[in-house]
């Protein structure tokens, strides 16, 4: 395995990126899908802006160091990796504040229709924004298995919102039929983009999406707690009305003027004082993504992630698979359902294999292809077997839970 291993990585044209990334010594990471890895760069370009820009530039920065238009710029970078043209992303808040913010929009611009769609099992923030609202009385949630989405969507329904990749299984939703089908019936969409960006190719411009949100600091490598992204096709520029309407959303902020002008585009979507450190960090992260192109970064991941079964195969391990077995119909991840999943992630991670537990039983691994190698893969299956075959997960260390899983 590990002979194959490392001709794969001899030949992977990819494998150059892998030392722009501060990895660890003795880890091998496969939790990029949850915080990506610390860019090399990102260390200088932080010192950068809080000892010149922050310590020396001071106030005059928002102008000369461009401060101001940074969340337009960095959203301006995400764009091209999910097909959005780059005046229709902007790089704010977090993505749950994103989500509030455009189901709200969308609600405003469906009047007379209530029902936000999604499915039972979504990512807990995207359902919880919704519970928000209905409880505030501005929306009802519906939720349908996604065999039946598309019979879900009646004249009722104002907003389908849907995480294109999902987070326990990797399973993508076919963004170009659901888009139309929402559209057949009057709806508009919404796509949470948080295991997409910066792993697979996405369209939202092609597939006529109305919006999306996505995580900052997972593939796009931001950061912990990185800002989010948010994007709202052209057409809805001039009618996106959100709620959320703070001075640096205003026209012209600077006008302090007592009533509330919306920016242009996207530019409303942004609410207080963007957070600059945050910001700087996840424009490093985004640009070495788009350097590397989403196409090829999709490639990898699928090669690594088909190679990760064949290990398996070759080691013995039989773990039943809850992800798509064909690589096209799922994210840069493999997810294992096991009933002791959760020790056997920290045996793991005690062996420094570091994946995630999602409960109750579902051992993920992600592959964020940017850095993860074919040797990484290789050893990881190979410390699985043993964590399997030695039964050491049994110990009582590995089996109690931490409050962060
Ligand atoms: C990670 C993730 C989020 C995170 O939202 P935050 O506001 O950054 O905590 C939202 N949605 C999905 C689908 C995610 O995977």
């Amino acid at each position: 395995m590990l002979a194959q291993a490392r001709a794969r990585d001899a030949a992977d044209p990819l494998r150059e990126y892998r030392a722009h990334f501060a990895l660890p010594e003795g880890v091998i990471y496969l939790d990029g899908n949850s915080l990506g890895v610390l860019p090399k760069a990102t260390a200088g370009r932080m010192a950068g802006v809080v000892r010149g820009e922050w310590g020396e530039g001071l106030i005059r920065s928002w102008n000369s160091a461009d401060w101001i238009g940074l969340p337009r710029r960095v959203g301006g970078r995400i764009a091209p990796l999910v097909g959005a043209a780059p005046d229709t992303v902007i790089a704010c808040d977090s993505t749950s504040i994103n989500l509030f913010k455009l189901i709200a929009a969308a609600l405003a611009m469906r009047p007379g229709r209530k029902v936000v769609l999604s499915e039972p099992g979504n990512f807990p923030t995207d359902l919880y924004m919704i519970a928000g609202l209905e409880a505030q009385g501005l929306a009802e949630r519906r939720l349908a298995p996604r065999d039946r989405i598309a019979d879900a969507l009646d004249g009722d329904v104002a907003l389908l919102l849907l995480t294109h990749v999902h987070y326990k299984t990797g399973e993508v939703f076919d963004m170009a039929a659901l888009t139309r089908a929402a559209h057949e019936a009057g709806a508009l969409v919404l796509w949470d983009l948080s295991h997409s960006a910066g792993a697979i190719p996405v369209e939202l411009d092609g597939c006529g999406a109305d919006f999306a949100v996505g995580c900052g600091y997972k593939y796009l490598n931001g950061g912990p707690g990185a800002p989010a992204f948010a994007y709202v096709a052209q057409r809805h520029h001039a009618a996106l009305e959100q709620p959320l309407t703070g001075w640096m959303g205003h026209a012209a902020p600077f006008a302090f003027s007592d009533d509330y002008q919306p920016a242009p585009g996207v530019g409303r979507l942004l609410c207080g004082t963007p957070p600059i450190l945050g910001l700087s960090a996840l424009e490093v992260g985004v640009d070495l993504v788009a350097e590397i192109g989403i196409e090829r970064l999709a490639a990898k991941s699928r090669a690594l992630s088909e190679f990760f079964r064949t290990c398996l195969d070759q080691a013995g391990v039989a773990l039943e698979l809850v992800s798509p077995p064909d690589p096209m119909q799922r994210g840069s991840q493999l997810s294992f359902r096991h009933p002791e999943a959760y020790a056997i992630c920290q045996a793991l991670i005690a062996r420094g294999v570091i994946g995630d537990f999602r409960d109750p039983d579902i051992l993920r691994f992600g592959f964020a292809p940017a850095y993860v190698s074919f040797e990484d893969v290789a050893e990881a299956v190979r410390h699985l077997a043993e964590v399997l075959e030695t039964g050491e997960w049994q110990r009582d260390e590995f089996r109690e839970r931490a409050a962060v899983t």
